[in-house]
């Protein structure tokens, strides 16, 4: 299971380290959960050294579609490496909104970060007008085709775990209001249904779920069936529930 924690722009370095500390030297954390934690990118050089002999993986929130140059302000895929980091968020629904990151920019972002060597986490979410007027399923399968690796004229490789979708409703993310269990079920099977179909059954990528996941529903949350993990926001700021919510993955 993944027990993934998006910091989003949130601690200072004495925190992120208080923080990461109380993860690593808790007893409770079941020794099969995949522990990802996501802290804004300029804290990666303070977390790297804490979690370098442990299980925890290190992610960038988003990284940039160039190598290098006149970017002001982005992140490569290459010094998030450098960095010490396996993982990369791509096409978090604030990132979409307040950005305008295109899915189209997230699948270029895709193809860059994994060519390059890291694992991505593509997240994909209907609005609350979407859901209610039903089109949420339409919505969601040309944002999941749109964002996956492409790049025009190249074709890239992909190997098991090396894609994660994060389905995460917009109308839930920092809301307190989760999908209910009918509502993550029905989504997570279209999405892996989608996903046979793209990769022809031939690939493992785990589906995920985030929207104010915390310690008290993340347990009838990880039950599901269809469920291989979740992505906590705000849940993830404190230790207490982090740890909570990765016990509850057994
Ligand atoms: C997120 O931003 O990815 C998220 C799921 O946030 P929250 O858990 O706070 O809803």
């Amino acid at each position: 299971m993944i027990i993934a924690g998006n910091w989003k722009m949130n601690c200072d370095s004495r925190q992120a380290i208080k923080l990461v500390n109380e993860i690593i030297k808790s007893n409770d954390i079941p020794i099969e959960a995949n522990i990802m934690i996501f802290p804004p990118s300029i804290l990666i050089p303070v977390i790297f050294p804490l979690i370098k002999n442990t299980k925890i993986k290190l992610g960038a929130q988003d990284c940039s579609l160039n190598d290098n140059g006149a970017y002001t302000g982005q992140i490569s895929s290459d010094m998030i490496l450098d960095a010490g980091c396996e993982y990369v968020i791509l096409g978090h629904s604030e990132r979409r909104s307040m950005c305008k990151e295109t899915s189209s920019d997230v699948s270029l972002k895709s193809f860059k970060a994994i060519s390059k060597g890291l694992n991505v986490i593509i997240c994909i979410g209907e609005s609350l007008k979407e859901r209610e007027d039903n089109s949420f399923l339409s919505i969601l399968e040309t944002q999941l085709s749109s964002s996956l690796p492409q790049s025009i004229g190249s074709q890239i490789e992909v190997s098991d775990f090396q894609i994660t979708i994060a389905y995460e409703p917009i109308w839930a993310i920092g809301s307190g209001k989760v999908a209910t269990n009918e509502n993550i079920e029905e989504v997570h099977k279209f999405i892996k249904n989608c996903l046979n179909d793209y990769f022809e059954n031939s690939i493992k990528i785990p589906v995920i779920y985030g929207g104010s996941v915390n310690a008290n529903n993340s347990s009838q949350i990880l039950k599901l069936n269809s469920v291989d993990g979740v992505l906590v926001g705000g849940a993830s700021l404190k230790s207490d529930d982090f740890i909570k919510i990765a016990k509850n993955s057994l």
